[in-house]
């Protein structure tokens, strides 16, 4: 039997951290690496209800009273103008039960942290890499101060950064703009019952409502970078007449507007020319829209599987990390990964023909589907689960 080997988790973002948090249970010693461990963004993300569900069985407990709990989620058509009337619905069947979780992303990271910074078998390494290298055993890191140090499995998880990728031979799958930034940004408005998940199909990009509590709500508004709609989130007046002028009956007085963050917005898919003891995940592995709330939900999926995997393979005696523990991780992911991305790509894309008769056809089509109870049940546990290919 094999104690105790060694994993090097580069990133210390939601991804390294959660995949150290969960790996940790099992017997293995793991690095966690990052050149920067500076306050990160925070903005909110929408778990679906199986995600937050497996991360609390697994010993996160407290973030499921932090989260808020949505019970429906409503789409709308609004290519020519905003319309408050539904065309798609999903509610949950009974009042106990719940479709999805909003979280605050620092809130879980320092939830994480605090979680981390108490095990004996995580050791944090603030240093720049220098190089990564290979011999059959072991992959090598070596540090910015010369010291090296050798593990069964390199994971990946630099998000956008790419000043790594040189060090580890990968191949770009899709790389592909969508023209668009996505601004983010939170209404304060007066006290209403907030459970309702809303997302308005605009002509020059999607509009969601995630929200966060009886007074808050946060924004996610992706729009053309030459799109005249940038004029509202230039200026937090614009933005307070333009919330209150089009959504004033569904949050009574929008008092008043965040700060706003911007993220540009492409997909992207990652793989390795060669494994050699190395895993992507998170951002550096896929990036995909937020139209659907669903990046980091299916990073968590691939941080379960590859939980199962290595449990499997510490049960068997076996060594991790080799390309026989790569391959059966693969095989596990790939095809799902790459389905699902492509899948919210191509609803991204349907969105974004800006035709007016085919306009009308995709109005028709989703009011066909909220009527159609096997496709809405469908989509509904694609959302919560993910495929399964
Ligand atoms: C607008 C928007 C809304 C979203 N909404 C949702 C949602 O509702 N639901 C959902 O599931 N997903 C959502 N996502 C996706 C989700 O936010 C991301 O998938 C997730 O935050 C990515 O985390 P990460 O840890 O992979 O990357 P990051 O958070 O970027 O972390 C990367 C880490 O790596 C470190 N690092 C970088 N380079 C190095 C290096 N050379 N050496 C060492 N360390 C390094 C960095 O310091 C950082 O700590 C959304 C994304 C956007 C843009």
């Amino acid at each position: 039997m094999l104690n105790s080997q060694k994993i090097c988790i580069i990133g210390s973002g939601l991804t390294g951290s959660t995949i150290a948090y969960l790996l940790s249970k099992l017997k293995l010693q793991i690095d966690i690496v990052d050149d920067n461990y500076k306050k990160k963004i925070s903005t909110k993300l929408a778990l679906s209800k199986s995600s937050l569900d497996q991360l609390h069985n697994s010993g996160l407990k407290e973030i499921k009273k932090k989260s808020n709990p949505i019970k429906n989620i409503y789409l709308y058509d609004s290519y020519s103008e905003i319309n408050l009337e539904k065309d798609l619905k999903f509610s949950s069947s009974n009042k106990e039960k719940v479709l999805a979780y909003i979280i605050d992303s620092t809130t879980l990271l320092s939830h994480l942290n605090k979680n981390l910074r108490n095990l004996n078998n995580i050791n944090f390494i603030k240093k720049k890499i220098s190089s990564i290298s290979d011999n059959n055993i072991f992959k090598t890191i070596t540090f910015e101060d010369f010291s090296k140090k050798n593990y069964s499995l390199v994971i990946l998880t630099s998000g956008n950064n790419l000043e790594l990728l040189p060090k580890i031979n990968l191949k770009t799958i899709i790389h592909k703009s969508y023209n668009e930034d996505a601004y983010v940004f939170s209404l304060s408005h007066k006290k209403i019952i907030n459970n309702s998940a809303r997302q308005f199909f605009l002509k020059d990009g999607p509009l969601a409502f995630l929200p966060v509590s009886g007074e808050k709500t946060f924004v996610i508004w992706s729009i053309k970078k030459d799109s005249f709609n940038k004029k509202y989130v230039s200026n937090k007046n614009y933005l307070l007449n333009f919330f209150n002028k089009n959504f004033k009956e569904l949050f009574k007085d929008i008092n008043s507007v965040s700060d706003i963050s911007v993220f540009n917005l492409d997909y992207v898919f990652n793989e390795l020319k060669e494994f050699k003891r190395t895993l992507l995940f998170g951002d550096i592995a896929s990036k995909i829209h937020p139209i659907a709330g669903q990046g980091w939900n299916m990073t968590l999926r691939n941080t379960f599987s590859l939980v199962k995997v290595i449990k499997n393979f510490e049960d068997l005696g076996l060594e991790i990390g080799n390309n026989i523990f790569i391959e059966k991780y693969l095989d596990e992911v790939k095809l799902n990964n790459f389905a699902f991305t492509t899948l919210i790509d191509g609803i991204r894309k349907i969105f974004d023909i800006k035709i007016d008769g085919y306009a009308t056809m995709r109005k028709n089509t989703l009011s066909i589907i909220d009527k159609n109870y096997f496709i809405k049940n469908n989509l509904a546990k694609v959302a919560d689960k993910g495929l399964f290919i």
